[in-house]
């Protein structure tokens, strides 16, 4: 196994130190030490990614779970995960790989597949795509540029499923192969942020969300909704004009009910009134397709046309029942829906 290749992004400092500048953390790592994800290791001076081409979990899922309801809808894609994180979110629901950090136990637990024998994948499973999920893609950076680059050569599409910590450079570099920026924008406020993800920085998310925009990837923005930690009307009043004014009235927002997990089990699971709340205040601030998620059968998993209210999508849970869409406009009156397909 390769498992262990030199860094792309980091520089050399002083007493043989590094610093890595993929996320936003940019860890200064001293000689024979791990940066905060776990992953990348400083050995002799230089920065190496520990796990190139290590598969925590590997399936076909729809492109809807991820979710994405406007790229390629009812589209199947292979998605992979790895282990560790950059960040370590108190109500984690893939904690059993996140929290990982490199040790034998992961070698022992993983799969190894070269950038080659995953797309040898795809095109077994018919993949239309590949997405890297799970975990955040960022922390094997190298590994998901190469699978993308032989991705994109052949046809296929890329996905993101992100916490949107990415710096601008590693996000440049990535740029020309990934199509799909799925952001995960877990709360507005710096305080809310912090109780969520241990950190504060969410202006820097912001930042590289509207940088992805800006570089032409498709961006759907997901925000799982947590009782008292970051459900307040303000709170998501701000977050929905902001989507609206930087992002666009088009952008999807999947506001997605929280249920109790890890550090956050004492928490009940979002009241479903709090979410319509919220979609309501979305609306209001001029947002065109906002989705209720994590709520079976809920009316608001469809889409409707914000011009002739049609139903153009009909989705019961992540299967597409009904699809009124032509050339990426509603079938009934021609509304463009800022369908990638
Ligand atoms: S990718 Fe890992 S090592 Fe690099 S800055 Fe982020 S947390 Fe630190």
């Amino acid at each position: 196994m390769d498992n262990i290749k030199e860094a792309l992004l980091y520089e050399k400092i002083e007493k043989n130190r590094v610093r890595c500048n993929l996320c936003f953390k940019k860890c200064i790592i001293k000689e024979n030490e791990h940066g905060f994800c776990g992953v990348r290791k400083n050995i002799d001076g230089k920065l190496y990614t520990e796990i190139y081409g290590l598969v925590s979990s590997v399936a076909m899922d729809p492109i809807e779970k991820k979710p994405l309801f406007h790229f390629f809808p009812g589209s199947m894609v292979l998605s992979l995960g790895t282990w560790g994180c950059n960040l370590k979110c108190a109500h984690c629901q893939n904690w059993e790989i996140s929290y990982e950090k490199y040790s034998d136990k992961i070698i022992d637990n993983s799969n190894f597949l070269t950038p080659e024998s995953l797309i040898e994948l795809a095109k077994k499973y018919n993949s239309k795509g590949i997405a890297f999920t799970y975990n955040e893609p960022t922390i094997w950076f190298e590994y998901t540029l190469d699978v993308f680059k032989i991705a994109k050569s052949i046809g296929l599409y890329t996905v993101y499923v992100t916490n949107g910590t990415i710096t601008s450079e590693a996000l440049h570099m990535i740029s020309p192969y990934l199509d799909a920026f799925r952001v995960d924008i877990k709360a507005f406020y710096e305080n809310s942020f912090k109780k969520i993800t241990g950190v504060k920085n969410i202006d820097s998310i912001l930042e590289r969300t509207i940088e992805a925009k800006r570089i032409g990837m498709h961006v759907e923005v997901v925000t799982n909704v947590i009782p008292t930690v970051n459900d307040s009307r303000k709170e998501m009043d701000d977050l929905s004009k902001w989507i609206f004014e930087n992002l666009g009235s088009k952008t999807p927002w999947h506001v997605t009910r929280f249920y109790p997990y890890q550090q956050f089990s004492y928490i009940e699971p979002t009241p479903i009134k709090t979410l319509e709340i919220i979609r309501e205040i979305g609306e209001k601030n001029g947002l065109k397709f906002i989705y209720i998620g994590n709520v079976f059968g809920h009316p608001y998993e469809n889409t409707f046309c914000p011009n002739c209210k049609s139903l153009v999508i009909k989705r019961e849970g992540y299967n597409i029942k009904e699809y009124n869409i032509i050339n990426r406009r509603c079938k009934f009156c021609g509304e463009d829906l800022n369908i990638v397909d």
